[in-house]
């Protein structure tokens, strides 16, 4: 059974066809700069196999609806692709940000639902109405297969209200919805999951704490399988430090922002999202940058990346004061996927709460779940790559019955 996975964005959307319910993805790919005069198409057939082929094109795409055109020529294509028509499609799955308190688990999208979902769009409105976007837009070219919206706030939805309430006047949570959300729940939920079978104990009774570092950051405390608390918040603005995201701040800045350098809310509230964090300490965003930099002796990249370790390490002290009994410590994403220097510096001087790295395993590569803790270790310390799409399309097919 072959799954389409779509994760669009204003102007690009990301796209992936699984075999289920191997899990195998079969090609994905990314439509980028929609709207502008020429964009791109990157499309990989098998990727990450032995037979992977990467094809690119480039062209105007006016809107997304051109772009899923191409995509869907591509999918049907002779030597690319890998279905022959769009009757192979049994499903859609779509990543959609935010659930809010109306949508807290994955569901078939009907008029209903896109409205709801509509609706939503003040809490996300970067993207919201971009994945309502891709959901009509798949439906329009693909109207035999079943549309699912998969929500980021979905594993977080069993947080209790100490977690998710915000000390401000509570009328603000009841007529504007101002609460934590948190985001990146997929992939949370994912490598929960994959530790918990990888360290052979029961998901129900599983107690971790997820470090989801990538370009956006976010952690989950998890208590018997569902979430705790989550570091993001009514927006993926809160929380750690980012690629150019600021995370927590004293929310007086704001204020003293706007009376000191005369800015309006939208110009602070597009620096702390695109002008901040990594980028904003030391100029660049990228990990792999920041540690060049530090090589060479800049004292802002060495600061940028203490500051970035420096709140991951407070969150996981804070996650496991409020979780008490932690089976496994679990990085993911880009940089908690590749980056020993970085996973070395969280883990440093944490052994009496039981968790340590062995600077063997941790300097390893290897695409699949693993230990970096040294045998024994009474936290263990896990890589776990994350697939959110893998994660979208099961629970597409788990909404659909199949
Ligand atoms: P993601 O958002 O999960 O795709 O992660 C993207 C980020 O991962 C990039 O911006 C890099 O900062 C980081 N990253 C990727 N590879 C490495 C690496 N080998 N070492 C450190 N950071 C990396």
């Amino acid at each position: 059974m072959k799954v389409l996975v779509i994760n669009c964005g204003s102007s690009s959307f990301k796209y992936q066809v699984l075999d289920m319910p191997s899990g195998q993805a079969l090609c994905s790919g990314l439509v980028e700069r929609i709207g502008d005069a020429v964009g791109s198409l990157t499309h990989k057939f098998h990727p990450g196999a032995a037979d992977e082929v990467k094809h690119s094109q480039e062209q105007p795409f006016p809107d997304h609806t051109a772009g899923m055109h191409a995509v869907v020529a591509l999918l049907t294509d002779e030597k690319l692709g890998v279905i022959k028509d769009l009757s192979e499609i049994a499903a859609v799955g779509h990543r959609v940000v935010m659930g809010g308190e109306i949508l807290q688990k994955a569901c078939l999208v009907g008029e209903a639902e896109k409205k709801a979902i509509r609706d939503l769009s003040p809490l996300a409105p970067l993207h919201n109405p971009a994945n309502l976007q891709g959901i009509e837009v798949a439906q329009a070219l693909i109207p035999n297969a079943p549309s699912v919206a998969v929500f980021d706030t979905e594993f977080h939805a069993t947080m209790p209200p100490k977690s998710y309430i915000y000390a401000v006047p509570y009328d603000l949570y009841e007529t504007l919805h101002v609460r934590r959300y948190g985001f990146h729940g997929t992939s949370h939920g994912f490598v929960a999951r994959e530790a918990a079978a990888f360290l052979g104990k029961d998901y129900d009774t599983f107690n971790c704490i997820t470090c989801h570092l990538g370009n956006g950051c976010s952690m989950a405390a998890v208590q018997n399988g569902k979430c705790l608390d989550t570091s993001m918040g009514m927006t993926p603005l809160a929380g750690l430090v980012m690629g150019t995201r600021c995370g927590d701040i004293d929310p007086a800045i704001h204020a003293y922002i706007a009376q000191s350098k005369g800015l309006s809310v939208k110009e602070i509230d597009t620096m702390l999202n695109k002008q901040s964090g990594l980028k904003g300490l030391c100029g660049v965003n990228d990990m792999r940058d920041i540690h060049t930099a530090r090589e060479q002796g800049d004292a802002k990249a060495q600061l940028a990346f203490e500051v970035f370790a420096h709140a991951i390490k407070k969150c996981l002290g804070a996650y496991y004061a409020i979780l008490g009994r932690v089976d496994a410590v679990i990085f993911t994403a880009g940089i908690g996927e590749n980056d020993n220097h970085l996973r070395a510096e969280v883990c440093s001087g944490l052994e009496h709460m039981g968790i340590s790295i062995d600077p063997v395993e941790n300097d390893k590569r290897l695409g699949k779940p693993r230990s970096i803790s040294p045998a024994g270790t009474r936290v263990p310390v896990l890589v776990v790559p994350t697939n959110e799409e893998l994660e979208i399309a099961r629970a597409t097919l788990a909404v659909l019955g199949k």
